[in-house]
């Protein structure tokens, strides 16, 4: 079982839609998937549909009242894929969990059980953060092997890194030795902007190959699956967006895969609207 932590604790950055989107792309290929959403927003679980607003048995009560993780474990509609759904309650958890021996590695605790009751049951396991570095957070370090930072290339998007790293290394030194800073993915990204290219240039002087060679480009299908209830691939197969998610998992995979060459003339065009843009916000 490998457990991956999709982590930034900037908000609207992709970290949902990669968690679902990555993980469904997996799937696909035959592994078994499980999805904890751990952000009390619960976007995760009615992004594949599961229906978060009926009683049920979410990730607040695996971590504050210690039920097994496999009691809150629920199938989606799309082959291999599982999902751990959150709640508003769980809001109320990082409170909660204040005065709670171990409470960094209760998620990890729980992730054990699961694997040691059904052994290679689940191969992949996506955690989805909240936009923190609170408790959850550090329960999603403390847990997981490695970690994938979604990345938004706009002007501030290293704002922020830093710390991120820094608390990466603090789990790594003090909690989770295993823990590793894997991949770094641009997420609604027009490599056609220069804005984006200076952007991605800059990501890479500071974080060299962790930046992954696949970028997910900007697609309505994206936007539109979670209404659905669906992951892009099972919403819109054919998508720049499936496309794009399908490539992330081949290169989360260890395959080689190559970024598309940027077109000039259109990195002309893009950089020329990028420059209407900033006016336009001025
Ligand atoms: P986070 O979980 O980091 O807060 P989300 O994954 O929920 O971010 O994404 C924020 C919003 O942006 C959502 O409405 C989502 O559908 C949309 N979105 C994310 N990635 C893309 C993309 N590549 N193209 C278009 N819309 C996207
Ligand atoms: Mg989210």
């Amino acid at each position: 079982m490998e457990i991956v932590a999709v982590i930034n604790q900037k908000g609207g950055v992709g970290k949902t839609t990669t968690t679902v989107n990555l993980g469904a792309a997996l799937a696909e290929t035959g592994r078994e998937v499980l999805l904890i959403d751990l952000d009390p927003q619960a976007n995760l679980g009615t992004h594949i549909g599961v229906d978060v607003n009926e009683p049920r048995k979410t990730i607040y009560d695996v971590l504050v009242h210690d039920m097994p993780l496999s009691e809150a474990i629920t199938a989606t509609a799309e082959p291999h894929l599982s999902c751990v759904p959150s709640n508003i309650d769980l809001s109320a958890a990082e409170m909660e969990l204040v005065s709670m021996v171990g409470r960094e590695t209760l998620l990890k605790d729980a992730l054990e059980v699961l694997e040691r009751e059904s052994p290679g049951r689940y191969e992949v396991v996506l955690l989805d953060c909240p936009p923190s570095l609170g408790v959850l957070t550090i329960n999603a370090l403390s847990a997981a092997h490695r970690v994938l930072v979604p990345l938004q290339s706009e002007f501030f998007a290293l704002q922020g890194m830093a710390k991120l790293t820094e608390v990466i290394g603090l789990v790594q030194r003090r909690l989770n030795p295993r823990l590793s800073l894997a991949g770094i993915v641009a997420c609604r990204v027009d490599r056609r902007t220069k804005l984006t290219q200076e952007v991605l240039d800059e990501v890479r002087r500071y974080f060299g190959d962790l930046l992954m060679e696949t970028t997910i480009r900007p697609n309505v299908k994206l936007a539109e699956a979670p209404s659905y209830g669906q992951s892009v691939l099972a919403y819109a197969s054919d998508s720049n967006g499936a496309a794009d998610y399908r490539q992330l998992a081949r290169e989360w995979l260890g395959e080689r895969v190559s970024a598309d060459p940027v077109p000039e003339a259109d990195a002309e065009e893009g950089a020329a609207s990028n420059h209407q843009a900033k006016a336009a916000e001025q």
